[in-house]
């Protein structure tokens, strides 16, 4: 594929790479994204993702969020695929700055990545709403099992994980929707962006703002898109990939 020589040069030519991914770069390692076919909107839920994954309804339904947020989102054992291996390849070598993810599942650290900027937070971090006592992801998944024996179904409290300290509820640090992006993380991200020579945006829809918005920092003329669906940002790409990116990252 011509496409994939065009970006093995590229990258073999910069010492200035940026990446900035989403949930596709994860589904290679088993985890659902959002918005493809057999992605977390088709499936069938009580309410849409959207409302169960908001503040509010954190707030107000807490039982049902974690009852959602188990089943698909505290998933343990996944690994890193190529796409998350080649990354933490190149920052190794030097050729790249740093890793932009909108993912919270901590593969891209995983992989061995340490500049890794996490746009909506990471399940690897979790902290009491009331003392901030902090909990990592086996304590919260631990305490989420807890909470499921030990509380009927039905009642406000089924697998709502508590503080071992002053027993208020414990919430994962991830930016729910309503909520605000960590603004140092955003500005350290639109400085990476705009000062880069390749950028590499992959496995989003580019849909989701304001991160979607990063892409407008960009100045430089190697903009790659690597998706497996068409974004709406194609037409401004110098470079588009059509394919999984585990794939194609491990021929680069
Ligand atoms: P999205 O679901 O809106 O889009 C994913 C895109 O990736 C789609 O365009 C799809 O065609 C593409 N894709 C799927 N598998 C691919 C693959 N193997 N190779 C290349 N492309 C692939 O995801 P988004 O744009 O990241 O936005 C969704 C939001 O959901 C994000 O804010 C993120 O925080 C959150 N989320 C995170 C995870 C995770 O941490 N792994 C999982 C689901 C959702």
């Amino acid at each position: 594929m011509d496409e994939i020589q065009t970006l093995k040069q590229w990258v073999a030519e910069s010492n200035n790479i940026v990446f900035f991914g989403g949930a596709g770069v994860s589904t290679e390692s088993g985890i659902p994204d959002f918005r493809s076919v057999d992605g977390l909107y088709h499936q069938k839920y009580d309410y849409p993702p959207e409302t169960i994954l908001s503040h509010t309804f954190f707030m107000r339904k807490t039982s049902e969020f974690y009852k959602f947020y188990k089943d698909k989102l505290l998933l343990e054992g996944a690994k890193p695929n190529a796409a998350h291996l080649k990354l933490a390849e190149l920052e190794k070598a030097g050729k790249l700055k740093a890793v932009i993810t909108q993912n919270i599942d901590g593969l891209h650290q995983l992989a061995g990545s340490e500049e890794v900027l996490e746009l909506h937070g990471s399940v690897q971090r979790n902290y009491c709403m009331k003392c901030h006592e902090f909990y990592d992801f086996a304590a919260i998944k631990e305490k989420v099992e807890e909470a499921s024996k030990t509380n009927e179904p039905g009642c406000p409290d089924y697998m709502v994980p508590k503080c071992e300290k002053c027993g208020a509820t414990i919430k994962p640090d991830v930016v729910l929707y309503e909520e605000g992006l960590d603004n140092s993380v955003l500005t350290k991200a639109v400085r990476y962006i705009a000062n880069a020579d390749v950028l590499i945006i992959g496995g989003t829809s580019l849909v989701v703002y304001p991160a979607a918005g990063l892409i407008d920092y960009y100045s430089g003329n190697k903009l790659v898109l690597v998706n497996l669906s068409a974004t709406a940002q194609d037409s401004r790409a110098d470079l588009v990939v059509r394919g999984k990116i585990g794939e194609v990252f491990s021929q680069l």
